[in-house]
């Protein structure tokens, strides 16, 4: 491990992390954090699905993370899972100081976890399809628009900078391990899901 992943309960996880000017994206030490990041995110993929990692993650409360989510990492992954995600792969990105908004009014029901939760998943309500505003590495204006998981993953991540965690947003019924969601959900439709733990769908 590059960096050091710092779990829930961390207060670094609960406070709004701050943006960062554009020398100082340009700076050295940013520069270099972004490179750990990267590594980390890539190295965690051995034992846990980390496809985004944000700076309070790894200690520091600024307003940035990665994203990467590769065609290998969903190798094994039924065709159909996918599609039902609309998950498909996301290149190397930074985003800086990034502003989300959620485009149209439909929202997705799926499993996710955190790097910073290890060992759990929850079902978690997101916007299908956002917008999101901020810069690159080069501290650069850029303008993405995601939907699926893509956009989940932005969401995800967002809401790291803003100090808040997936069992802020999650159905609490589905909180669960991850041994058990694989050994008895994972391969079940949402709604069955939701019917056999109790939970009206959204
Ligand atoms: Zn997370």
């Amino acid at each position: 491990m590059k960096l050091k992943i710092v779990q829930a309960g961390d207060p670094v996880l609960r406070q709004a992390a701050r943006e960062l000017s554009h020398d100082e994206i340009r700076s050295a030490p940013v520069q270099q954090l972004i490179e750990l990041m990267r590594e980390t995110m890539r190295e965690t993929m051995r034992d846990a699905p980390g496809v985004g990692l944000a700076a309070p993650q790894v200690g520091e409360p600024l307003r940035l993370a990665v994203i990467e989510d590769r065609a290998e990492y969903v190798a094994g992954v039924p065709g159909d899972r996918l599609a039902e995600r609309e998950r498909s792969p996301v290149p190397f990105q930074v985003v800086v100081n990034p502003r989300l908004t959620p485009v149209g009014e439909e929202t997705r029901l799926f499993f996710e976890g955190c790097l910073s939760l290890t060992g759990f998943v929850a079902l978690v309500p997101r916007a299908l399809a956002v917008r999101v505003e901020g810069l690159n590495a080069r501290a650069e204006p850029v303008e993405i628009v995601a939907r699926g998981w893509y956009a989940r993953i932005l969401q995800h991540e967002i809401d790291h900078l803003d100090g808040r965690l997936y069992v802020d947003r999650m159905l609490t019924r589905s909180f669960m391990t991850d041994a058990a969601y694989r050994r008895h959900w994972q391969e079940r439709p949402i709604e069955e899901v939701c019917a056999a733990l109790g939970i009206a769908p959204p």
